[in-house]
């Protein structure tokens, strides 16, 4: 009875008769001391809820896109990372319809006007199409308690091989992967967990973080540069046919337009650098500050194991999943 309850009340899919079933057999029994044995259930509930497969399939399927990734995104459910996410996109519709209305479209409009704003609604769009994958993609989660006798015994360790296991989600912690307290679980080459993203970055999603901040970085200098020289143009024909609106509001609508440029291309800026750094020293945010000491690959395996093997145009491209080397495979033994 407890298993049929339990799918139904997760969407009854077959991902999840798979996991529940995985949870229901690697649980280990609870000795209650006298207490009401019906406690047992709830702290298995509330693990769960943190991370949400949603099935985008059906919405698809009618449009003629089949794309079995669809079937099981990964969502957190973290209401300060939705809400993070959510501000991320309105800065970014905030400046595209500045730089359309206030900057692009104007009476005296030209050529290079054009230009600039298909070039920025480009980059911009990358950095939105990155930011959704960020956000989506399973960072790299290790299945959740999978530390049993019988997953142990699965991964045919040698005599005096060992195994770390995770004491807050029960799984078997593969080397270089890390718990998150906001995900509950643990993930693989964990980085850090990124509430703009409202996701971790891990092994799987390191590339869509690195190019949506790569992408932000470029719109927010782009724009910086568009709302000064429109400005200084305004100012030069004493604010005549340089924009739709008045002068006030086209002068406020510029200053939020140069202060967001500034604020989010420094931020940006400086989490590119870190991150690319972190990926040429084959080493993640956690364990620069852990100062874990450890075998690294050289900088170019390095950048293979996060944007693909080969290198490509692809590597600038949040569309294309990046294909690993097998040697990128996670190891268990320590
Ligand atoms: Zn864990
Ligand atoms: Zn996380």
């Amino acid at each position: 009875m407890g298993i049929w309850k339990s799918l139904k009340w997760k969407k009854n899919t077959l991902f999840f008769l798979h996991r529940e079933l995985e949870e229901i057999t690697t649980t280990r029994p609870i000795a209650y001391k006298g207490k009401s044995p019906h406690k047992k259930k709830k702290p298995e509930r509330q693990q769960s809820e943190s991370v949400v497969y949603l099935d985008f399939s059906r919405i698809f399927r009618p449009l003629g896109i089949v794309n079995p990734g669809l079937r099981r995104v990964w969502f957190v459910k973290d209401i300060c990372g939705i809400v993070c996410a959510v501000f991320t996109w309105l800065l970014i519709l905030y400046a595209e319809w500045v730089i359309l209305f206030v900057i692009v479209l104007h009476e005296s409009s030209g050529f290079s006007d054009y230009l600039h704003g298909s070039v920025f609604y480009l980059c911009s769009f990358l950095a939105f199409a990155s930011h959704i994958r960020a956000m989506l993609t399973d960072p790299g989660a290790v299945p959740k308690g999978n530390a049993t006798t019988e997953g142990i015994r699965s991964l045919g360790l040698k005599k005096g091989e060992v195994v770390f296991k995770c004491s807050k989600c029960s799984s078997i912690k593969p080397d270089r992967a890390h718990h998150c307290s906001v995900c509950q679980r643990c993930i693989r080459k964990m980085d850090h967990h990124c509430p703009w993203v409202n996701n971790c970055v891990g092994e799987n999603n390191q590339k869509y973080f690195v190019l949506f901040t790569l992408y932000i970085c470029i719109i927010s200098i782009h724009a910086l540069y568009l709302a000064i020289s429109h400005f200084i143009m305004c100012v030069s024909r004493d604010w005549k046919s340089c924009s739709g609106m008045s002068p006030p509001l086209t002068t406020i609508f510029l200053i939020f337009l140069i202060f967001e440029g500034m604020l989010f291309g420094i931020f940006t800026g400086i989490m590119f650098g870190t991150q690319m750094s972190a990926v040429c020293t084959d080493e993640t945010g956690i364990e620069q500050l852990k100062k874990e000491s450890r075998e690294r690959r050289s900088r170019w395996l390095s950048m293979k194991a996060v944007f693909g093997h080969p290198f490509s145009i692809h590597w600038f491209s949040p569309f294309s999943t990046p294909k690993f080397l097998a040697t990128d495979k996670i190891y268990y033994s320590v």
